[in-house]
């Protein structure tokens, strides 16, 4: 706990008083550019894969990334959906799965979640096609288990954005073309994120000329470094 305290004192002794304008402007209201669906792991930090301030995105994370349906409420996911899309109107959501995911392992190696009831159940939102996929790729024997993990992983991202669209406030905004959609893959150990290329089936590097080419720019103490 002291290491947090530690940083908070930082954040009030060096960090807010160099952005106070900005926080005085956001105290009024957030105008957030995307929904950032990802997982909770400690791990996956999506302002700082990013690089955003605060009010850029809005973030909904949850153990697998999962998107239950709209009826689902309990979760508030469907809440945090309807809100950034009619409220918010921010103009892109991004379901982001990633490398290691202890969701996904656990949708693979069903006995892990023996002692852990809750998230059986949460992680029955992944859907039939995570059954079906773990069940088929049991047979793969040719494949190592990091192979099978991240092809359940994917699998996910991309069921989630079918469940996105069952959700009314974003079929709406897909209809009307006010929102974008996207699957990525963030790998924890390079730091690259894939896109789900839905025209090529296939994830794709988010930069077309390599992650290693991305801008880097002097960034600013608030920012996460
Ligand atoms: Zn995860």
């Amino acid at each position: 706990m002291q290491r947090l305290i530690d940083g908070y004192a930082r954040f009030r002794a060096k960090v807010y008083p160099q952005h106070s304008k900005l926080f005085e402007r956001l105290a009024k209201g957030q105008q957030p550019q995307a929904l950032f669906i990802c997982c909770s792991d400690s791990r996956v930090m999506p302002e700082m894969m990013m690089q955003c301030d605060p009010g850029d995105l809005f973030p909904c994370r949850n153990a697998g990334n999962l998107v239950p349906p709209a009826t689902e409420t309990n979760s508030g996911v469907a809440a945090t959906v309807e809100y950034a899309i009619r409220v918010l109107k921010v103009a892109d959501v991004v379901v982001c799965g990633h490398s290691d995911c202890g969701a996904m392992k656990a949708i693979l190696e069903k006995e892990q979640l023996e002692s852990l009831p809750i998230v059986r159940s949460w992680l029955e939102h992944a859907g039939p096609s995570s059954k079906w996929l773990t069940r088929t790729l049991k047979g793969a024997t040719s494949m190592t288990f990091e192979e099978r993990l991240q092809a359940v992983t994917e699998a996910n991202v991309i069921a989630q954005m079918q469940n996105l669209k069952t959700h009314p406030a974003v079929d709406e905004a897909l209809k009307k073309g006010t929102i974008g959609l996207h699957g990525w893959m963030y790998d924890i150990a390079s730091g690259n994120i894939r896109r789900f290329d839905p025209q090529l089936g296939a994830f794709c590097a988010l930069l077309a000329d390599g992650p290693s080419s991305a801008p880097v720019e002097a960034k600013q103490e608030l920012k996460i470094a």
